[in-house]
């Protein structure tokens, strides 16, 4: 690649800075690559789940109470400044009427939260009583308060099934994990939900390379057709270095491995969000200060200063503290096995003797100590012995009890085979 030739040629002072720079650059450059290769088939072939079901939603498919006159409906807009109050004085309803509807409970509190824009429909009898009114809470939600048979108030709220649907995405990465999420379809979230998934596996900072290949199934809700939300990964799979790592979705929220082993175990790969990280794809990953190749027992993340730095796992502070090498710098140890430090941070939030867990927030990438440029250098200790914290053996996580296992597994199965389908249509397009 002639951006190294380039790097190499500069004063060490200037090789940061124009190495960020490359990486954009290099990012800009493959993007239209990207776009082209990866497969985003989702509208062709979906993968359907479940049938779409629709209930009643609006008030006027039901009888109202039935006094033989016609009804009349009027469709209130709320406006800036509108109050439950003043929207029933100007359209002529009685405060008695506003004070019960005060006191029907939780459902109709609802409507003390109305906001600019949204609409009330009042329905009304020939002679202009009020009969009903509804309020859309949400794309699948209805309060409706209406006048019983006995002169009284009720209210409900009624829900419209959402369709499921579930749909597929996947990329081969060509830049970076983000761009080839991007260019799979998924939004940002998605591509966030997909990192987090297997963070436990996989450093997406530092070790996704070009050729890595992920496929994703995840939920979309419709109404009426209509595509109004953007639900869960359901499963998962990416082949990261020829490896295979795959996890689904159980009821109870968390990810599982196919077998039923839980993603999350007691270390993350990377103290540092991928995004964070500004360098991608560079196996030569010069150290920030000597300018050489693995000059150190750590793993270096170039990031803004600024970015939040994680305990990779869950421990005790046992030093938070600087000097000139270091800078700002905190130790966790995790048991009598397992300790992490992490070096040159701009701010430190956690105190000596402080518990922590696993993902809390311990200060925020810095350039302090001996640096020339902002980054976390990240240690990772076995026994005294420091290790990659990326390859490193770590005891293995729990598995479902034989309970879970039993209503996970029927599921998990019947959406791998899903995974595996969009997998091989993946392959068979290379
Ligand atoms: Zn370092």
């Amino acid at each position: 690649m002639p951006v190294i030739r380039i790097f190499k040629l500069l004063p060490r002072g200037h090789q940061i800075a124009i190495g960020a720079l490359s990486t954009a650059m290099a990012v800009l450059v493959m993007v239209p690559t990207e776009s082209a290769q990866a497969s985003r088939d989702r509208t062709e072939r979906p993968v359907v789940e479940g049938a779409h079901r629709q209930l009643p939603l609006k008030v006027e498919d039901q009888p109202l109470v039935d006094d033989g006159l016609p009804d009349r409906e009027l469709v209130v807009r709320v406006n800036a400044g509108d109050t439950l109050s003043s929207i029933f004085a100007r359209n002529g309803f009685s405060s008695s009427l506003l004070h019960d509807i005060s006191q029907l409970g939780a459902d109709a509190d609802q409507l003390k939260q109305i906001h600019p824009g949204e609409r009330l429909t009042f329905f009304l009898d020939k002679k202009g009583q009020f009969k009903a009114l509804s309020y859309p809470l949400d794309v699948a939600r209805t309060l409706e308060i209406r006048q019983t048979t006995g002169g009284g108030l009720h209210s409900r709220i009624i829900s419209a099934e959402l369709e499921h649907r579930t749909q597929y995405a996947q990329a081969e990465v060509n830049s970076n994990f983000w761009n080839a999420g991007i260019s799979a379809g998924l939004n940002p979230g998605q591509i966030l939900s997909l990192a987090a998934m297997f963070a436990w596996d996989l450093d997406f900072a530092l070790d996704i390379r070009a050729g890595d290949r992920f496929a994703v199934l995840y939920e979309q809700r419709y109404k009426d057709g209509i595509h109004v939300d953007t639900g869960d990964i359901l499963a998962a799979e990416f082949i990261n270095q020829g490896k295979v790592y795959r996890a689904v979705r159980h009821d109870d929220g968390n990810y599982y491995s196919p077998e039923g082993r839980a993603m999350r175990k007691s270390f993350l790969r990377a103290p540092v969000n991928f995004s964070h990280i500004s360098s991608n794809f560079n196996p030569r990953r010069l150290h920030p200060v000597t300018g050489q190749i693995k000059a150190h027992r750590g793993i270096d993340y170039a990031a803004r200063t600024g970015t939040p730095v994680v305990a990779a796992g869950s421990g005790v502070v046992v030093e938070s503290g600087y000097n000139q090498f270091n800078g700002n710098y905190v130790v966790i140890r995790h048991d009598g096995t397992y300790l992490t430090k992490y070096l040159h941070l701009h701010q430190r939030t956690v105190n000596k003797g402080e518990r922590v867990k696993q993902e809390q927030q311990i200060g925020t990438v810095g350039a302090t100590g001996r640096v020339t440029g902002p980054h976390l250098h990240y240690e990772f200790l076995v026994n005294g012995v420091h290790q990659d914290p990326k390859t490193v053996k770590l005891p293995q996580s729990a598995i479902l009890s034989r309970a879970e296992l039993a209503r996970f597994k029927p599921k998990a199965e019947q959406l791998l085979v899903q995974l595996d389908r969009v997998s091989e249509v993946m392959l068979a397009r290379q």
